[in-house]
């Protein structure tokens, strides 16, 4: 049951480390999810409790549902006019907290920065694959969420009474959406452990997941039903579904970042699908979101032909060329992976 890959000894050092007020950047991957973000607040909102300055920067944006979330309007964007600052944050930090990815390319612009500063490294996460760039290692790859190893950081610390409602909310947020509101093949026991004492914290679940679930606006809606109705495309001979939607079609709806956040998981609903995907057209690349149930690893697919990486069941990547050719590319894989498709 000793979820760190690290020792009892290792978790001392951090400790020493931490037994005297740090400057500290907590960061995590672009285009935060809930958690990320959740991850994030969660821990900065204990560090600050003991003692510490804590501040949270983000590759890029998030999406507008996360807001709600106790400490967010401190968050810093690296994509922002307080890019110098956080540069200088990055510099001067004595720990760096590395939150919800393991690769770090996945920190988009601010990759440079954190790899030149001398601040020690801390990472956790629940990502395949992890990189060796870290001082501190609290990683596991069957943990739900990066919110469920921070609640067992701090419990293992003996701080569990430090977490108060609006942290606890942050750090359920995560739980609530990386395991798909409790549906998802890594809902656990110890997931459920957790929930409950966040519950017994005082959070409200049916609030929190409407907070996150029941924002849409009207044109998300419209969105949404335009993307079922055109734009899915169902392979019975491979049980895959997939979508494809150009930046042309997302400017119909004046869709926002996050818009297309979860959209992935309709066609993995239809009865016999074994993967989903959804290609989204950026400005800079194809942005892919990989989806699977049962033994078929996206992860794998996703590391092995575009970019990218995650968990077994839910993976993204990357695309340099256009969306047709992504597509057809994407397509063009099936064959060779029609037994593994079909046979489970
Ligand atoms: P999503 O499809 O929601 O963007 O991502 C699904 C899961 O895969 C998330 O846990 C996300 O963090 C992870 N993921 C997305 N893109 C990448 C990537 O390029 N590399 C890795 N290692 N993980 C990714
Ligand atoms: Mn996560």
């Amino acid at each position: 049951q000793d979820f760190f890959t690290e020792s009892n000894q290792k978790l001392a050092l951090f400790n020493d480390f931490l037994s005297t007020p740090k400057q500290i950047v907590i960061t995590t991957h672009q285009n935060p999810d809930a958690d990320a973000l959740g991850s994030s607040l969660g821990l900065s909102a204990y560090l600050k409790k003991k003692g510490h300055f804590p501040i949270i920067i983000t590759p890029t944006d998030y999406p507008d549902f996360l807001r709600w979330m106790s400490g967010e309007s401190e968050v810093i964007n690296f994509e922002s006019d307080r890019q110098d600052l956080a540069k200088k944050l990055i510099a001067n930090a004595d720990m760096i907290f590395c939150l919800d990815f393991s690769a770090l390319n996945r920190i988009k612009g601010m990759e440079e920065f954190v790899k030149q500063s001398a601040a020690k490294k801390v990472l956790i996460d629940h990502h395949q694959q992890p990189e060796n760039f870290a001082d501190f290692v609290f990683w596991n790859e069957r943990a739900a969420a990066t919110c469920e190893l921070i609640y067992e950081l701090i419990e293992k610390l003996g701080d569990k009474h430090l977490i108060d409602v609006p942290a606890a909310e942050c750090l359920y947020a995560g739980l609530v959406t990386d395991t798909g509101s409790f549906r998802f093949d890594s809902t656990s026991e110890e997931v459920h452990r957790i929930a409950g004492e966040l519950i017994s914290i005082g959070i409200h679940p049916n609030t929190i997941h409407r907070k996150i679930f029941d924002s849409n606006t009207f044109d998300r809606m419209k969105f949404l039903g335009f993307v079922l109705g055109e734009k899915l495309t169902y392979l019975p001979e491979y049980n895959v579904a997939y979508m494809a939607i150009s930046k042309e079609e997302l400017g119909r709806f004046s869709s926002k970042n996050g818009d297309t956040e979860g959209v992935v998981n309709y066609g993995l609903s239809i009865k016999g699908v074994v993967m989903a995907a959804i290609f989204t057209e950026k400005d800079d690349m194809i942005r892919i979101s990989l989806r699977s149930v049962d033994n078929f690893s996206v992860s794998e697919f996703s590391r092995t032909h575009f970019n990218g990486g995650g968990h077994k069941n839910a993976a993204g990547g990357r695309s340099h060329e256009s969306l047709e050719k992504t597509v057809e590319k994407f397509l063009s894989l099936l064959p060779q992976y029609k037994d593994e498709l079909t046979n489970s």
